[in-house]
């Protein structure tokens, strides 16, 4: 069976499976279910599995999506739920979307740190940091995260902790980069380290992850996007 086959009930206990083999311990590791392109009834059923913890890159979308769920989870649930920011972040965006968030994955720079404050002020935040140095990759580089933490607190800002997304290479250079993440982490007395996708989270949990998030093992594969959201 492929590893996204079966019931969404079954791919979320392997999924499940595969951080507690990996050496996660449930307590200490989240899950984020990743829901960007996964429609509202799929992600409600996610919901009454047990997932609270779900994730959006565009603005737009989430802002629908939220709506969209929560009519269709009782009022319990939809006060369980966590919904997370991982996308790129654009100052006019996060407006949009402040009222849903709880915890802000994505923030690389002080001038979006700054619109939250002002937005959401005393959200909870993560600082993304691109550890492979690919100018693919969302993130400050490490060399800047202490101003970044140091920056988002003096806004008023609660730093969580990291957020990186895996290198590309082979499982060393994986490794290596979220090693970077949890060094960085430590160096600034963090407690969450959010690393770790579908394809490498079993590195990630080794490497001491405390959030992974995960859509395609969960949902599927998603549509190529082309700028979709932006
Ligand atoms: C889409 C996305 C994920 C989930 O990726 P999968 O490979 O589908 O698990 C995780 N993190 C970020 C930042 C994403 O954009």
């Amino acid at each position: 069976m492929s590893p996204t086959g079966g019931t969404l009930a079954e791919r979320l206990g392997r999924v499940h499976e595969r951080i507690e083999r990996a050496g996660g311990d449930p307590a200490r590791v989240r899950l984020v279910a990743v829901t960007k392109q996964v429609p509202a009834e799929r992600v409600a059923e996610a919901v009454a599995l047990g997932c609270v913890d779900l994730a959006e890159s565009y603005a737009q979308e989430m802002v629908e999506k939220v709506a969209a769920v929560e009519a269709l989870v009782g009022e319990d649930e939809v006060r369980s739920l966590r919904w997370h920011f991982i996308g790129a972040l654009q100052r006019n965006k996060v407006r949009l979307v402040a009222p849903d968030v709880a915890l802000w994955q994505s923030v690389d720079r002080l001038s979006v740190a700054a619109e939250i404050a002002r937005r959401a002020p005393g959200a909870s935040v993560l600082v993304q940091v691109n550890v492979s140095g690919a100018d693919t990759q969302g993130g400050c580089r490490p060399a800047q995260v202490g101003a970044v933490v140091e920056g988002a607190r003096d806004l008023g800002l609660e730093v969580r902790g990291l957020m990186c997304i895996g290198a590309r290479g082979d499982d060393e250079a994986v490794r290596a980069g979220f090693r970077l993440l949890r060094e960085l982490a430590d160096r600034h007395e963090l407690p969450e380290r959010s690393m770790g996708m579908s394809g490498d989270l079993e590195l990630a949990v080794a490497e001491g992850a405390t959030l992974v998030r995960v859509g395609t093992a969960l949902f599927g594969p998603r549509r190529v996007t082309t700028g979709m959201g932006k």
